[in-house]
């Protein structure tokens, strides 16, 4: 407990290194970019890497780069000491990743560390081992020209570090698409991942940047990614890949940015390029990018966080507005931007959506706000004569919904419906999800959730990420009526989906599923499970753009009327609009002329 009357003293070393280890390690993946980044400063070519239990009990990076001489060795592990930098103005123009000489002094503090090294001119290499922040005796040993360093038990003397880890599934991903995403900025460089005995990912390092946006995002997404290239007064570069407008995550989490070869968060290039996307994503939806800016070292201040993922720049504005140009351009040249009249259907024309059909809709698929009934209620206009309509029904009113006869669909998204006041137009993609939502809420109540076997079982293979956030979910989707296995590294078998879902894409279905996964990393609790449920119906509803029979249509109404929440989605956006009489007749100037 805090006493007010306690001396100041200085920390005990351990407890100062302690600390400072903390800000530089705290948890496996951070240790391992720290590793990564000496590996990449000694000039290596190949690196590999290996953990076990998610970097807990090891973690060991092997490079061919240059070496650290025996003399050395000890240097490099205590605090403060680098070969990078020599005068603090060195710090105005840094050319590698590090510079503090504090990362292998901070995993050797709370770690058992073993640096094995040979510089090219030795005869042989030599040993270091840290427990602790101990070192011990440098020995003579054999090896091969690079650096090995084997990091065990990590945390080991810092219980209370541990206990903030999270599973294993997060903290293996966290390494996987650090490793990743260094290998898309070094495409030059040979990276292997093995965890245990399994080949995690490997890259060919012969510069190939797309092959290994494929393992980073899965062959089709990586397809879908816009390059961009663009230089500015030959000192700003910019490269790299966004995605495009119907591509988006609902989070910023697959934003990443490169300076000059090192990984950063910088809130302001992340606003650049929303501002690139300005418009033309919907509101919630972020995209993904893996973009490598290249400055002069002297125009970046890499000097001003812990693990030092931000960064200052001298000229802000100038570099803002370069990525935002720089982005813009790329999507401009590949995006057709949807023409917006007011005289005219607001919507994009159907067959677009019909093209976005061919390929998994990763984004909602439905845009809000096309349809504004307060500033033109004018453009809601039922696309078939309300003549060719069906007889009015004699169904009875039910569940919160009133008795809705249909009249269309329009623009291949929307139902038009006349209830007793006035007109609905009903978002079917929103209104199916709900339909969806409570059935197979129903269907998990009574414990039996209909499953159907395919005739042929589909197998389906995802990048390792993606294989781990599976393999987390698949007790769930196994009791909802999938039947999926594992079937080999990174690879599953799909042989049943859910009744409900028929004449779905097995394959698409699943990675589709497998995106909304990687954002939940909660346990599965009840109401994590209706979550869940609530993003499979979502990815399997109908979506906007899909033309339906005239049968399909009237089943969704009477489907949506007899749920129980027909008003929304399971995510809690509307699933109908209503224009009333009373609205239509101001509108035409009627109310009062009477
Ligand atoms: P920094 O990278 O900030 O200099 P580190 O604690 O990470 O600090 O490393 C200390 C020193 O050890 C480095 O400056 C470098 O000289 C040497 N070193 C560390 N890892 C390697 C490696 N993989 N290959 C060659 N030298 C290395
Ligand atoms: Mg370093």
């Amino acid at each position: 407990m805090y006493n007010p009357h306690m001396p100041i003293r200085l920390l005990a070393s351990d407890v100062s290194s302690q600390i400072a280890a903390g800000e530089v390690v705290e948890r496996p993946a951070s240790a391992v970019k720290e590793l990564l980044e000496n590996a990449l400063d000694a000039g290596a070519k190949n690196i590999s890497i290996s953990i076990l239990d998610a970097g807990r009990t090891l973690i060991e990076v092997a490079d061919d780069g240059h070496g650290i001489p025996a003399s050395e060795l000890e240097l490099a592990a205590a605090r403060h000491a680098t070969s990078k930098l020599v005068q603090s103005e060195d710090l105005f123009h840094i050319q590698t990743l590090g510079f503090r000489g504090e990362a292998l002094a901070s995993i050797g503090s709370v770690s058992r560390m073993t640096l094995t090294s040979r510089v090219e001119s030795a005869q042989t290499g030599a040993r270091l081992k840290v427990e602790g922040g101990i070192s011990g005796k440098v020995e003579q040993v054999g090896a091969p020209v690079g650096t090995t360093v084997r990091v065990e038990n990590l945390f080991y003397n810092v219980p209370a570090r541990l206990k903030f880890l999270k599973t294993d599934t997060t903290e293996k991903r966290a390494i996987d698409s650090l490793i990743t995403r260094y290998a898309l900025a070094y495409p030059q460089t040979r990276f292997k991942l093995m965890d245990g005995k399994q080949i995690a990912l490997q890259t060919a390092g012969d510069g190939d940047r797309r092959a290994i946006l494929a393992a980073l995002y899965g062959v089709e997404t990586a397809k879908q990614m816009l390059e961009v290239m663009a230089s500015e007064d030959s000192a700003l570069h910019l490269s790299g890949f966004v995605s495009p407008t119907s591509l988006t995550r609902s989070n910023r989490r697959e934003i990443t940015f490169f300076i000059n070869g090192r990984w950063v968060q910088e809130i302001s290039l992340n606003s650049a390029l929303l501002q690139a996307y300005h418009t033309l994503l919907m509101v919630g939806r972020y995209p993904l990018s893996v973009l490598f800016l290249e400055i002069p070292a002297e125009e970046v201040d890499v000097n001003v966080h812990p693990t030092k993922a931000e960064v200052r720049f001298k000229r802000q504005d100038q570099i803002f507005s370069f990525v935002q140009r720089s982005v813009k351009k790329a999507l401009l040249a590949y995006t057709p931007v949807p023409t917006v009249s007011p005289q005219l259907w607001r919507a994009r024309p159907p067959i677009e959506f019909t093209k976005r059909e061919v390929g998994i809709d990763w984004s909602i698929a439905h845009d809000e706000g096309l349809l504004s009934v307060e500033s033109d209620p004018l453009i809601v206009a039922p696309s078939e004569p309300v003549a060719e309509a069906p007889a009015p029904n004699q169904r009875s009113f039910s569940g919160g919904v009133p008795l809705l006869r249909l009249i269309g669909q329009i623009g291949a998204t929307y139902l038009v419906a006349e209830g007793p006041d006035g007109l609905y137009l009903i978002d079917q993609h929103a209104a199916h999800e709900r339909v969806l939502f409570e059935k197979l809420m129903a269907q998990r109540e009574n414990k039996s959730i209909p499953s159907q076997s395919l005739l042929a079982p589909e197998v389906v293979t995802l990048p390792p990420h993606s294989a781990q956030a599976l393999l987390a979910q698949l007790e769930f989707l196994n009791r909802f009526g999938f039947e999926v296995e594992e079937f080999g590294v990174n690879t599953f078998q799909v042989r049943a989906l859910p009744t409900l879902f028929n004449g779905a894409d097995p394959a698409t279905a699943l990675r589709a599923l497998v995106e909304d996964f990687e954002e939940d990393e909660s346990p599965l609790a009840a109401e994590v499970e209706a979550k869940l449920a609530a993003r499979v119906c979502k990815r399997m509803a109908v979506k906007g753009g899909q033309t339906l029979t005239k049968e399909e249509q009237s089943a969704l109404l009477l489907d949506l009327e007899a749920c129980q929440a027909p008003r929304t989605c399971p995510h809690g956006r509307p699933t109908m609009i209503h224009l009333s009489v009373d609205a239509l007749e101001k509108q035409f100037g009627r109310k009062g002329s009477r």
